[in-house]
């Protein structure tokens, strides 16, 4: 914290990320692992985080969503399996041999130009299929797998399917699990019908983090967790459910911290308003340190006046509005707090914690939108 000079920086911890894969691991039993990337590794920085998971034994996958951030995994020195999860350009067609990618195909119309593409340059193509269980989202539904089949038979490129996946809607968010059971019966009903149709995957997956964590029914041959490997629950009821079945507390810890440093520090007298819309007025003499974060850095403008960072273990308040490139908090009650001085957004400062869940809590929203939009402009530093 002490060792360098950047004003916004993200540090991710290389001992606590080990420790999540092998939880992960443990818990995906001979399933294979899939973890997601995706989002510039849900904030944490894509580039750092597939640097360390190219050095651990597992995973044998990577996930993405888009073709570009493949590239970015590639250019990282990821070698094994990368599977993208989002929607492919038809430009993007010949990147997808490129860089090795197993696209999950969730139309006809794809398949069968990724078919002739392969067929074209002599390529054998890898592809998974998204079936259609009930988020209705993407998927292929019944009536659709006559005609994939059919590419499958058309096109020597496409021998058959890598993969059958399905994405639960509805386990994150409740303790009541009989959606996903449902889903997973549709699921086994639509791979039977691919069956029937002469259509054999090589791998079954539907499991993200919390189906991995809670139901070994959904593990088949591979799981594809994501807000797990960074330490982070998928949702407390997801936290509840595994607990009430009798599950240790000690499975995650979070990889990412997120601090920076005070930039500027002042003295208001009483009755001065802080920020934009005058939101926030002195009632006595204060002292305001001013933090060079802002929403364009991810931290939510809903945080005004709400949130607290970490500044020498005690906790400093949010003063007035979120602007687009800073930020106030009221030193007041912290004497010691000196321009330069490395504040905690997100992290552990001492024995006082601000966790992503809190901030989530704060904002209205969910852990997994806070991590995301962190921003491109914090330094990544890999720690022990
Ligand atoms: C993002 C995603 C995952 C990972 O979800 P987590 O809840 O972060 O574990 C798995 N599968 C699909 C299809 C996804 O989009």
């Amino acid at each position: 914290m002490k060792q360098h000079s950047h004003l916004n920086w993200i540090e991710l911890s290389r001992s606590a990320l080990k420790k999540n894969v092998d939880s992960l691991a443990k818990l995906a039993g001979n399933a294979q692992l899939a973890l997601s990337v995706k989002s510039n590794a849900y904030g944490h920085g894509l580039t750092e985080i597939v640097g360390m998971l190219s050095t651990m034994e597992r995973p044998e996958y990577v996930t993405v969503h888009s073709v570009d951030e493949a590239e970015l995994v590639r250019a990282g020195g990821w070698t094994k399996k990368l599977m993208m999860i989002g929607p492919l350009a038809e430009h993007q067609y010949e990147a997808v041999i490129e860089l090795d990618i197993e696209p999950v195909i969730v139309d006809e119309i794809t398949l069968d130009q990724l078919g002739r593409l392969g067929d074209r340059l002599g390529r054998t193509m890898s592809v998974h299929l998204k079936l259609e269980t009930g988020t209705n989202r993407q998927g292929l539904t019944d009536e659709e797998l006559p005609a994939i089949a059919s590419i499958f038979k058309k096109y020597d490129s496409l021998q058959y399917p890598e993969g059958a996946s399905t994405h639960f809607a509805n386990i994150e968010d409740t303790t009541n699990h009989e959606y996903a059971e449902y889903q997973l019966k549709e699921f086994t009903r639509l791979c039977g019908i691919l069956a029937e149709l002469e259509i054999k995957p090589r791998l079954l997956h539907t499991a993200s983090s919390a189906a991995t964590i809670l139901f070994d029914n959904t593990h088949f041959d591979l799981v594809r967790p994501g807000i797990a490997m960074y330490g982070h629950w998928p949702s407390k009821e997801t936290y509840l459910s595994y607990r009430l079945e009798g599950g240790e507390n000690n499975l995650f810890e979070p990889v990412l911290s997120w601090r920076c440093r005070i930039t500027q520090v002042k003295n208001l007298a009483p009755d001065c308003f802080v920020g934009y819309g005058c939101t926030y007025r002195t009632t006595a003499q204060s002292r305001l340190a001013v933090l060079p974060i802002g929403y364009y850095d991810g931290y939510d403008r809903s945080l005004s006046n709400i949130a607290y960072v970490l500044i020498d273990g005690k906790r400093a308040p949010v003063r007035g509005r979120i602007c687009m490139n800073l930020m106030m908090v009221e030193v007041t009650d912290i004497p010691e707090a000196q321009l330069h001085d490395p504040v905690t957004l997100i992290g552990r400062d001492q024995s006082e914690v601000i966790g992503v869940e809190q901030l989530a809590t704060w904002a209205g929203t969910i852990n997994y939108e806070i991590l995301a939009r962190l921003g491109a402009s914090a330094r990544r530093l890999v720690t022990h």
